[in-house]
């Protein structure tokens, strides 16, 4: 396994993405579990969850997996609903989500996405949670430069340790001046839906990609995880419920990229030449 830097921490080279799991029937549920389990077993400590994901039943099979872990060694990470970012809320939905997950604290709690609560009122409601010791510290998603801006203006707002955006080749927008700011600014990088989430809705794969991933021995999929992970500067977080998708995942670690060929997808997927509006899912 490699490692890189994330949350002041050594931090593995991907994450485990938790979106949907949990929801389908028991065979499929044991076989997601199955699948965390060979992603902790093979070096991953930090895992991805949300009171949102199937209303709690992905906190649930998380909580399930953990148990049989040393809570010490892995990094837990949950969000909040922008509805439940007042600081009364944030603690009803923290204790539920610590219940659920069979763990007394997190490493980090995140307001899921901006809503209408000042961002003041939340970081204050997450400043007392890291005085309970229910989080060690928190952070954001889905959030553009002019609200990292503004968050870290107020009070405490630059305790905000990181911030959880979409990221992936053909959704490139935070390299143009999100992720630079968080890099000077020592605030850790998440890039979510790095295969572009479930279908090719969000995710145009072009015949380069699929010559390339050829040429190079691998799937699809490897090749679209690598290029994430080029610059070991961010964690990236693919969702499987599938011990042989987690054994890709992990191999793709080690795929490494010639300067041509990160020109010919440069080419293919260019990087933005102007600051894009935030793209989420
Ligand atoms: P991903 O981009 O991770 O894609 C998941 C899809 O890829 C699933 O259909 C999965 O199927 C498939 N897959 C995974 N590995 C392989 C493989 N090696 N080969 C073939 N198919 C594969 O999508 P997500 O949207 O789930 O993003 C990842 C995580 O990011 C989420 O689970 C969540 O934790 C987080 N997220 C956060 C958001 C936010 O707002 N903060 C928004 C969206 C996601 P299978 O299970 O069958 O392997």
């Amino acid at each position: 396994m490699k490692y890189i830097t994330f949350n002041h921490q050594n931090t593995s080279a991907i994450g485990i993405g938790t979106w949907h799991l949990g929801e389908g029937n028991q065979a499929q549920t044991e076989a997601e579990m199955q699948a965390i389990r060979y992603g902790l077993d093979h070096g991953i400590n930090l895992i991805d969850t949300a009171e949102m994901y199937g209303e709690g039943l992905s906190e649930s099979l998380v909580g399930n997996v953990m148990k049989d872990y040393h809570r010490e060694d892995l990094q837990l990470i949950s969000k909040f609903y922008p509805f439940h970012a007042t600081p009364k809320l944030i603690e009803a939905s923290l204790k539920a989500s610590l219940k659920r997950l069979q763990t007394d604290y997190l490493d980090l709690y995140l307001l899921h996405w901006r809503g209408d609560t000042p961002l003041s009122e939340t970081i204050f409601g997450l400043e007392q949670m890291v005085q309970t010791g229910l989080i060690k510290n928190w952070g954001v998603s889905n959030f553009d430069l002019n609200d990292l801006k503004e968050l870290t203006s107020l009070e405490n707002g630059q305790n905000c340790r990181i911030n959880e955006d979409l990221y992936n080749i053909g959704s490139r927008g935070i390299e143009y001046s999100i992720l630079p700011w968080q890099q000077k600014h020592n605030m850790s990088f998440i890039g979510y839906s790095p295969f572009g989430s479930d279908g090719s809705e969000y995710l145009n794969i072009k015949p380069v990609i699929k010559e390339m991933a050829q040429s190079k021995n691998i799937s699809v999929h490897q090749l679209l995880l690598a290029w994430v992970i080029r610059n070991h500067d961010l964690l990236s977080i693919p969702k499987t419920g599938s011990v042989t998708h987690m054994q890709s995942n992990l191999a793709a670690i080690d795929v490494q990229f010639t300067a041509d060929e990160l020109k010919l997808l440069d080419k293919n997927y260019p990087k933005p030449t102007q600051e894009p509006s935030l793209e989420t899912i």
